[in-house]
């Protein structure tokens, strides 16, 4: 056998599968297709660790209290690249949500493991990056956190080289045969087709998931998934006080804007997506629409030709009836039972990458080597 597991894409779930296989002192390696790691939604996300205030709306409470202790752990382990930052809740006169409304769901989201919040007094409220006050009924800021996607996916991937992971990029998965002691895997690389047997098969393909189960034979079982676009925006000038969690006029949606690199970063849309991954770019009317809900709010009259760099990123989601907003965030693992030694990995959040790499070795262990 070449290696006890395959790891299939360096984003953050292969990085951190990776890592937490070579923690427990398994042979690891990883194929990328790409030539660096987080080059899929992992580099383009809102950039956020946290418990997802808005998903209590949801009921997705065990979620929620998930997330909340992996950013509580990610702050301790990672405090270079995982900081707590002051986010800022408006509620004006139209707003969907009354004050008492999101007071309630901040107590909650204190209660099952976020921090402090407080209520601003309209005295305080002139500070705030010349946010409109026109019809402004309260101001909450409360506490979660923000880190650097790309940075937080390398330093994962790097600290499971440190254990001896070999990461392969510019390479790509062709094909799998699974069979009852092992997997079959057809890499792509810059030295052409290389077979690699391995115990066991993790698909950390993120968006690609299904286009990589595909390529498996026996053909395994696969969920149904729907990829929705979202996209961010990056204008000029930075709001200094922190995040502003604001519903965007057009049509109710949460949208951030945020502090990012010296600028301010807004995002994010859901548009359904039906092509190529690899060919996921950000559309003029969503820039425009996120350009629509910042120059509402702060009042700034910016033009599409102020923006100076945007992004898009795919979500999976399982199919279903209704918005991207209400269908459930949580990871799935999913393998065929024809087929144990492959298992895949749908949807997830950055927040709770090692909680769903820890998941994914208990699943594995008994497949593995002394299991
Ligand atoms: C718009 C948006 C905003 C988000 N914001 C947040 C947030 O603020 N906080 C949060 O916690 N979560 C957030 N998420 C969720 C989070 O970003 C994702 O769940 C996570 O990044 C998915 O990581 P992944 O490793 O599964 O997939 P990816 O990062 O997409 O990685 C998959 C990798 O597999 C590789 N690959 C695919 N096929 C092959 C093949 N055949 N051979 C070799 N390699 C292959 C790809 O190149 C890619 O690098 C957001 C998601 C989106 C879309």
């Amino acid at each position: 056998m070449d290696t006890d597991i395959l790891v299939v894409g360096a984003g953050i779930h292969g990085a951190a599968v990776a890592h937490a296989a070579a923690r427990r002192g398994y042979r690891v390696r990883v194929i990328e297709q790409f030539g660096r790691p987080a080059e899929g939604t992992s580099g383009r996300s809102s950039k956020l660790i946290h418990g997802g205030l808005r998903y209590l709306e949801t009921g997705q409470i065990r979620l929620v209290r998930e997330c909340l202790r992996e950013q509580r752990t990610l702050l301790r382990e990672r405090p270079a690249l995982v900081k707590l930052v002051p986010f800022y809740l408006p509620v004006y006169r139209r707003t969907s949500r009354p004050a008492w409304k999101i007071a309630v769901g901040l107590w909650l989201y204190r209660l099952l493991g976020g921090h402090r919040f407080r209520r601003l007094p309209a005295g305080e409220w002139q500070a705030l990056d010349g946010l409109d006050s026109r019809d402004l009924r309260a101001v909450f800021r409360y506490f979660d956190a923000q880190t650097d996607d790309r940075a937080l996916t390398a330093a994962v991937l790097a600290d499971a080289q440190a254990l001896g992971t070999g990461v392969a990029f510019g390479t790509r998965l062709e094909g799998i045969a699974c069979e009852a002691t092992r997997c079959v895997v057809h890499c792509r690389g810059p030295a052409g087709v290389e077979a690699v047997t391995a115990a066991c098969v993790v698909n950390a393909a993120g968006p690609w998931v299904n286009r990589v189960l595909a390529r498996a034979t026996p053909r395994p079982a696969m969920l149904a998934i729907e990829l929705v676009q979202g996209t961010h925006i990056v204008v000029a000038g930075e709001l200094r006080r922190g995040i502003y969690y604001l519903e965007a006029p057009q049509d109710r949606r949460a949208v951030f804007a945020m502090p990012w690199k010296g600028r301010t970063l807004i995002g994010t849309t859901e548009t359904p997506y039906r092509d190529d991954p690899a060919d996921v770019h950000p559309l003029a009317a969503e820039q425009a629409y996120l350009l629509a809900v910042y120059n509402h709010y702060f009042q700034r009259g910016l033009e599409l030709t102020d923006i100076e760099d945007s992004f898009a990123g795919l979500r999976v989601l399982p199919a279903g009836e209704g918005s991207a907003f209400t269908r459930p965030r949580e990871t799935i693992l999913h393998r065929d039972p024809a087929a144990p030694r492959l298992l895949s990995i749908y949807g997830g959040k950055l927040t709770s990458h090692a909680h769903t790499a820890r998941q994914v070795m208990k699943r594995l262990a008994p497949l593995l080597p002394g299991g």
